[in-house]
């Protein structure tokens, strides 16, 4: 069965066929590291975990690699404003390193909480600075560049496919062409390479052929995906936000350079997670994180749960009800699941169901559906095989038993129980067992004593 997905460069879901045989190439760009990563950017990293857990589902080796932003994404997307870490420094008493180590490494724990499967490669912006000048000088050198006072711009009117593959409707853009344009020759022109207004002044800088000074946010990404994937590779994946921006730069630059068409053979993009009033996002201030989530009582997998009930391609709409419901269904599940024997048997017609969904685009919700299916049909045999097999891909840790509290006041109504048992005051028994059901709790007789489940 193959696999289809939606495709950004040609708006349509498409089968997938790697490059190279059966070895896939993915770079998902990273976080700007300078303060938390919410609830919103971890969606589109459970996406992209969906997305290799599906090929590796499926056979294939993947390369996956993510970048970490640690200098140069300006506050503004569109080469303006302040470093975002350099602020960030500035404003906590640190130095630009420290932040970025500080907040790659909650970040890097939320995605283990979240059982997100680690990239192949890390690479940070600051580590290739090297690279990012060499790929720069390459487009100097075909002619695609200019100077400006504040840097080194790439010429957009050069590359004649601009703007295509957000469908920008470029003569409009340029048609307001004074306001904001600045020293630049067309309003979507973007900075390659920035000038230290004083050099020695900001903490991150390094020389260049053309000056002291910082790379521009986008070319860090062609420049390390091509060191590691090579100058033509099979996946991107980002949030939607990236498509005209970001993503656009990084493929008229990698185009140019490269010369190769198209530089990525599938570009992947996440919905945004949004509140029902509006966007989440670091610049409004208003965000929620996972250790946010932990302190009211989720566990992180229920997020995981929560993000697989809606389909990557549309937008989720984030409540602490819809939260609640999530809950409630992943703690349903998994202490269904915890009572199933393994008969070591796979159900092969409830597999080929589940892989019929995750071969449609990473259809998760439906997926999830089949599951739920298995697990309520009686007579279906192999269901232990069949969930640990379909738990490589959703990651939920569905057959992982859970560690329970139990509170002292059950504990005590499991022994008065026991005793009572032991009396042979069965009468008794029963109504304790009652009571500790209406708190909660299920009583089971095991061979070692009691054991209590949580329902
Ligand atoms: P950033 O650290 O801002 O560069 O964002 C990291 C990733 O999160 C990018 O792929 C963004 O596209 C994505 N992202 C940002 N905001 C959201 C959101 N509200 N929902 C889903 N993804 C988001
Ligand atoms: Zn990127």
């Amino acid at each position: 069965m193959v696999l289809k997905i939606y495709n950004t460069l040609s708006r349509k879901k498409e089968n997938f066929k790697p490059l190279h045989k059966d070895f896939v190439g993915i770079y998902s760009c990273g976080p700007t590291v300078y303060w938390y990563q919410h609830i919103g950017n971890l969606r589109t990293y459970i996406f992209s975990d969906i997305l290799k857990r599906v090929l590796k589902y499926k056979g294939f080796k993947v390369n996956h690699v993510i970048n970490i932003t640690d200098v140069g994404h300006l506050t503004s997307d569109a080469d303006s404003g302040e470093d975002k870490i350099e602020k960030a420094a500035q404003k906590e008493h640190k130095s630009a390193q420290e932040i970025a180590e500080h907040y790659f490494s909650v970040f890097d724990k939320d995605l283990q909480k979240l059982n997100i499967i680690q990239p192949d490669i890390w690479c940070k912006a600051t580590e290739h600075i090297k690279e990012q000048i060499e790929l720069i000088k390459i487009l100097e050198k075909k002619g695609y560049t200019y100077k400006t006072s504040d840097g080194i711009y790439f010429d957009t009117s050069k590359f004649k496919d601009y703007g295509k593959f957000a469908k920008l409707d470029i003569k409009g853009l340029q048609a307001g062409k004074r306001v904001g344009l600045g020293e630049k020759i067309n309003k979507t022109d973007f900075a390659l390479w920035k000038f230290s207004e004083e050099p020695g002044k900001r903490m991150q800088e390094w020389n260049s052929p053309w000056g002291v000074g910082f790379p521009g946010w986008h070319i860090e990404c062609s420049a390390m995906s091509s060191k590691y994937l090579g100058e033509q590779f099979d996946i991107h994946t980002g949030g939607i936000d990236h498509i005209p921006i970001h993503h656009t730069n990084e493929i008229a630059q990698s185009e140019c350079a490269f010369e190769k068409k198209p530089w990525v053979k599938f570009w992947m993009h996440g919905e945004f997670l949004t509140f029902k009033d509006g966007k989440m996002s670091k610049s409004s201030g208003k965000i929620l994180t996972i250790s946010d989530l932990e302190e009211k009582g989720f566990k992180p997998l229920v997020y995981r749960y929560f993000c697989l009930t809606t389909h990557y391609r549309k937008q989720l709409i984030f409540s602490m009800e819809n939260l609640e419901s999530a809950k409630n269904s992943y703690e349903r599940l998994k202490n269904i699941i915890s009572e199933i024997e393994n008969d070591k048997k796979l159900n092969e017609k409830y597999l080929e169901e589940f892989e019929n969904a995750i071969n449609d685009d990473l259809d998760m919700p439906n997926a999830l559906q089949v599951l739920w299916k298995l697990i309520r049909d009686e007579e279906a045999e192999g269901k232990f095989e069949t969930i640990k097999k379909m738990d490589e891909v959703f990651g939920l840790k569905l057959l992982e038993k859970e560690k329970i509290k139990i509170p002292a006041e059950i504990k005590k109504l499991a022994d008065e129980r026991e005793n009572a048992r032991k009396n042979k005051d069965w009468k008794k028994a029963d109504e304790l067992r009652d009571k500790i059901l209406k708190k909660g709790y299920q009583i089971l007789d095991g061979k070692e004593g009691w054991e209590v489940k949580k329902i």
